[in-house]
């Protein structure tokens, strides 16, 4: 990374942020905003796709997003926080991109077809089996170059790095290919799936001790390990994931214990549970400053708004520009 990078990411608005969140992106956006330039969205419209019909869940949450931010220590002055909604040009931008994107492209993407059989969708709707597109949007409109992201985008940033090639290959070259920084996947508390706002298996950030306590007990572990002394295998067991996540110095003791029956799952649930409060607990008392500071965040988010409008209306200019259709 020798380039001078500018850094996009953003998190759809449908709930508070949790730990996965924290491990998959927020802790690489914590690297790279003591580097390089970095915008950080508050996804208001693409919570939509899922959430057309819960317009209050995404106006309630988006304050508590912000909120997330600031308690991790994400800082206004080093990153742009905006609020997507409020760039009209990120639609502007997606029209002219479905133009030449195919509905199979779309169609053929593996996480929207993950998410889609998650969500039970038969039918899809356009909005959201559209929404990498409107992404491709969002990391074009900023001329972002470096996106940090979970491994479920994976798919997106290659489509649209594919979007921007077209599109400067059909116009001018004016838009820049963005490139993924993937972090790390955190299992959800069902061991199922990854953890996630919407399937009800997450520790959100702002979680009470008590909270995490008592979701910690749910954390599914080796189901074939009945007795203490019993051999496990820390590989099909989410407690040992989350050892890999908040405690990986304690890893390969932690593994061969498992592995022996030397160490039982309770004592090893007990160990990942206090190192999860530890990092919970400055992030809780950095938010309960900001949450009685409302003024504050409202300016952080108008701020941070009012940049990122001004880089769209210019981003737009050239791209009107390229495609010939500034007639006045
Ligand atoms: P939703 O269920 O509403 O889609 P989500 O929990 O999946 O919410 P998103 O807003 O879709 O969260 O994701 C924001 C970013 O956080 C993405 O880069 C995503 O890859 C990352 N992320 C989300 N969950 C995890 C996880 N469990 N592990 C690692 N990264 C994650
Ligand atoms: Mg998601």
């Amino acid at each position: 990374m020798s380039i001078q990078e500018r850094v996009l990411t953003g998190d759809r608005i449908t709930g508070k942020l949790h730990l996965g969140h924290y491990v998959g992106s927020l802790q690489n956006r914590l690297r790279l905003q003591e580097q390089y330039e970095t915008f950080i969205l508050l996804a208001d419209v693409q919570a939509l796709t899922t959430h057309f019909d819960k317009p209050k869940v995404i106006s309630d949450n988006l304050r508590n997003v912000a909120l997330d931010y600031l308690s991790v220590e994400l800082d206004p002055n080093k990153s742009t926080i905006y609020i997507q909604s409020m760039i009209p040009e990120i639609a502007e931008l997606t029209v002219y991109f479905s133009m030449f994107v195919t509905v199979n492209s779309l169609r053929h993407n593996p996480t929207i077809k993950t998410e889609a059989m998650e969500r039970g969708y038969t039918d899809m709707y356009y909005g959201f089996l559209g929404y990498p597109v409107s992404q491709a949007a969002d990391m074009a409109i900023c001329k972002a170059t470096l996106i940090p992201v979970g491994e479920d985008q994976i798919p997106h940033i290659e489509h649209a790095r594919k979007i921007v090639r077209r599109f400067n290959d059909l116009y001018a070259p004016v838009l820049v290919e963005p490139k993924a920084l993937v972090g790390q996947r955190l299992e959800g508390l069902d061991g199922n799936s990854k953890m996630s706002k919407s399937m009800g298996n997450a520790i959100f950030l702002d979680s009470s001790p008590e909270e995490v306590q008592q979701q910690m007990k749910r954390a599914k572990t080796d189901p074939g390990r009945v007795h203490k002394h019993d051999p496990g295998n820390p590989d099909i067991c989410t407690i040992y994931a989350y050892h890999e996540a908040f405690r990986p110095d304690e890893c390969s003791e932690i593994r061969e214990g498992c592995k022996r029956g030397t160490i039982g799952c309770a004592a090893c649930k007990q160990q990942v549970t206090a190192a999860i409060h530890e990092l919970l607990e400055p992030i809780r008392e950095k938010r309960s400053y900001y949450e009685q500071r409302p003024d504050v965040i409202n300016e952080i988010l108008a701020e941070g708004t009012k940049r990122t409008q001004k880089i769209a209306k210019s981003t737009m200019d050239e791209v009107r520009e390229a495609m010939g259709i500034n007639y006045l």
